[in-house]
């Protein structure tokens, strides 16, 4: 029976983010409702909260507490506790507590609220007009902070004494306001400042209305964002766009476009329920978007692409210069290509000098550097890049796991820490390929190791020798004395993929990118497992061809083609009615002597290569100037509803192995060249015979192997939109359960995690 009127006191703690995101003045407002006498306060590693009243209350108090919770807060995990009332007279916010170890999770920055909104588009307002107008819902969070419990003497916010009204709000539990710790007006906080390439601040009035002008006058401006400096410009404009293209020398790689309102967005690109979803949301990510015909963005932000890249305004900064300006801008990382983002002021001034005209910049530090997030929706939003607004929320895991380093990989390089059951998976670190980055790298691992106390036991590093992340990793581990865990690259992608849907296994894995490093040294990329956290088996994979001419290969995937079609057919087969034919026939004659003679050819099993060499072959693309150009400019190709065929294949058992044979693939597509099949239609095909390829290996192992019935898809190639869709319905068709990316990329961007996973089960 319950007891009614009689007083208890419940002891509550919760976990998750539940600091920097107005969690206390929620509760605070919650007790009052509810009639609760008690306190609540932060402690380094959660919130706690006593509140005493009669039971009623007190369940309604826990449900709303749930339920309820600001638009910002995770809640991981409440632990109640009941106890005799002690006669608590009120309830009040007590200090923050600081326990040695503990550690709390730290909120991403937060896309502007529409209340903080509001207040910077209306005339009235005090912050009117004023680009860093924040509240407990939304703002800078994780690049400003420097350690925890996160208060303002942590965070780069320290400089800014808050004025009388700002200290008001921010002493107020009623208010929207009450500790947000970056919290500022136009009297007390920040300020923008425009200054010209020569680094002197140019005299004007309203430095947005200038800066607006100078976009429309087709000018590139820096701007400085919440994790780093963007590069903008005009990006209704080709000579704007070609301009900075030249300037930062990036040819042909997509830039993404911020657009005003989502109505705004709608004029240029679909966009679907889902889609919008993802604006709306408070990480406000770039989301790829069916490009419409019509759109008057220039096609030189994105050449060949049916996709663009677009984002909502996510700082009141941008709100402002978007409203001003009422042109979609080009907003791309201020960087030169390959680099880390630019983040202080004299960097940016420094390092885009020959990129940017005019800097549009302020003084609020940035602790962190934070690119922008990427996502796309097939059939469910999955994200392509991830860092802002979502790093440096944990992955949670489905066990209590050791502290592990996990260093990734090469390209798209993201670490991984763990402790307990959270996988901190950095923000998008960059292509480990330079200096800069892996300075960026190793100060965000020590930032990370600092925020969530982690002192790693063991560090885990891909296979392949001469990544970067692989020789920091072996040499941080000899200097500090910590175990090492080589891992396979294809096998970390699928554990990556296992353990964000919440798998434990085993699975059958299918990885498909474009290279990693093999367990037999071979280069390995169109792979087939059987695969748990701790070990997997290879069971089949695409055929071996030469790389020929090693990394030249990856740039010129012509040279793809003529590997597979003279490793197929012989040396002596005839490129004549192909658009290979047109190749320089002393290059021809170089890269025959190399298959030949077997000189800088490892031999390749990637799926990547497999579409590189079919674009080139069809005369889609021969040489990139990005990353898998090649093979995306293919899969854009291809037309959605259209019913083909897919091309012929062979699987034989070859050493205990299945392997894809590709000789029918070829010969068939060399014919539909030569009779003249529209290459769209070639295109589709061959996606179509992919998703055939993976089906079918697929079954074939599910047979072998028994009752495996959950297959996880990841790898690069897996961002190809079309081949996802046929593949993943190919097996759900067979009754097969399909495991794909959703919270951490299907590219090398997930690698970390998996690795950190693995490294957990190896060791032991
Ligand atoms: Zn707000
Ligand atoms: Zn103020
Ligand atoms: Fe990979």
């Amino acid at each position: 029976m319950r007891l009614t009127g009689v007083e208890r006191l419940t002891r509550i703690s919760v976990r998750g983010v539940v600091q920097g995101v107005g969690f206390r003045p929620f509760v605070y407002r919650l007790a009052q409702e509810h009639h609760l006498k008690g306190w609540v306060r932060n402690t380094s590693g959660s919130v706690e909260i006593e509140v005493e009243g009669d039971n009623g209350s007190l369940d309604r108090f826990l449900n709303a507490l749930e339920t309820q919770a600001p638009p910002m807060a995770r809640i991981e995990n409440i632990e109640v506790a009941s106890y005799p009332a002690r006669g608590y007279t009120d309830f009040q916010i007590e200090p923050s507590l600081s326990r040695e170890g503990e550690y709390q999770l730290v909120s991403p920055d937060i896309a502007t609220c529409e209340d903080c909104k509001t207040e910077i588009f209306s005339t009235a307002d005090r912050r009117s007009g004023y680009p860093f107008t924040n509240c407990t819902n939304c703002g800078p969070r994780f690049t400003i902070i420097e350690d925890i419990p996160y208060d303002r003497p942590k965070t780069t916010m320290r400089q800014f004494q808050m004025c009388p009204r700002c200290q008001r709000e921010y002493d107020n539990p009623l208010d929207r306001r009450f500790h947000a710790q970056p919290n500022a007006c136009p009297e007390c906080g920040p300020k923008l400042e425009l200054v010209g390439s020569d680094g002197r601040t140019v005299e004007c009035e309203d430095v947005i209305k200038t800066a607006s002008r100078l976009l429309k006058e087709g000018k590139i401006l820096a701007v400085k964002g919440l994790g780093g400096f963007q590069l903008a410009c005009d990006a209704t404009s080709d000579e704007a766009i070609n301009l900075l293209r030249d300037r930062k020398r990036r040819r042909s790689k997509p830039l993404a476009v911020m657009i005003g309102t989502i109505e705004g967005i709608k004029e240029h690109c679909l966009v679907s329920a889902e889609e919008r979803k993802l604006f709306e949301s408070p990480q406000c990510p770039i989301v790829l978007l069916g490009w419409k015909q019509d759109s008057n963005i220039a096609k030189a932000v994105a050449p060949n692409l049916k996709y663009l890249g677009v984002m909502l305004p996510y700082t009141p900064l941008h709100h402002l210069l978007l409203k001003e300006c009422r042109l979609p801008l080009v907003m791309t990382s201020g960087n030169l290509s390959e680099e880390p983002i630019a983040k202080d002021n004299d960097e940016a001034l420094r390092r885009l000098k020959g990129i940017a005209d005019y800097f549009l910049l302020h003084n609020r530090g940035i602790y962190a550097r934070y690119d922008d997030s990427v996502s796309m929706v097939e059939g469910a939003p999955q994200v392509i890049r991830r860092a802002r607004g979502y790093a440096p929320y944990p992955i949670f895991l489905p066990f209590k796991a050791k502290p592990i380093l996990a260093c990734g990989a090469e390209l798209k390089n993201t670490f991984c820490l763990t402790k307990d059951e959270h996988a901190f998976l950095s923000q998008h670190i960059g292509d480990m390929e330079n200096e800069e980055t892996l300075e960026h790298f190793e100060n965000t691992i020590q930032l990370y190791k600092k925020l969530f106390r982690v002192e790693p036991e063991i560090v885990a590093y891909d296979m392949h020798p001469d990544y970067l992340a692989t020789k920091y990793a072996i040499d941080v581990a000899a200097k500090e004395g910590l175990k090492t865990v080589p891992v396979q690259h294809h096998h970390a992608h699928i554990v990556s993929c296992m353990v964000e849907n919440n798998a434990k296994g085993p699975v059958i894995g299918v990885a498909l990118d474009g290279t990693g490093y093999g367990s037999d040294g071979t280069i390995w990329g169109g792979e087939f497992f059987i695969a748990d956290y701790r070990s997997f088996k290879r069971l089949g994979h695409l055929e071996y061809v030469p790389l020929v001419g090693g990394e030249a290969a990856i740039r010129k995937p012509y040279r793809m083609a003529l590997s597979y079609l003279y490793t197929l057919f012989g040396e002596d087969f005839s490129l004549e009615g192909l658009p290979l034919e047109r190749l320089d026939s002393a290059e021809i004659g170089i890269i025959k002597q190399q298959l030949r003679q077997k000189i800088n050819s490892p031999p390749t099993s990637s799926a990547g290569r497999l579409f590189d060499a079919v674009s080139a072959l069809v005369g889609v693309r021969g040489e990139i100037d990005y990353e898998a150009q090649a093979a995306i400019e293919l899969e854009m190709l291809a037309p959605d509803e259209t019913r083909v065929e897919p091309y012929p294949f062979a699987i034989v058992e070859q050493g205990g192995v299945r392997v894809v044979k590709l000789k029918e693939l070829f010969s068939s597509i060399v014919q539909d060249v030569k009779s003249k099949t529209p290459v769209p239609i070639i295109s589709l095909k061959f996606h179509h015979t992919v998703a055939k390829v993976i089906a079918e290996m697929v079954i074939a192992i599910a047979k072998e192997t028994g009752l495996l019935k959950q297959v996880a898809l990841s790898g690069g190639v897996f961002q190809n939109r079309l081949l996802l869709k046929l593949a993943g319905s190919a097996l759900r068709r067979e009754g097969l359960d399909v495991l794909s990316h959703h919270l951490v990329p299907t590219n090398d961007g997930g690698i970390s995690l998996g690795q950190a996973v693995i490294a957990n089960f190896v060791d032991n």
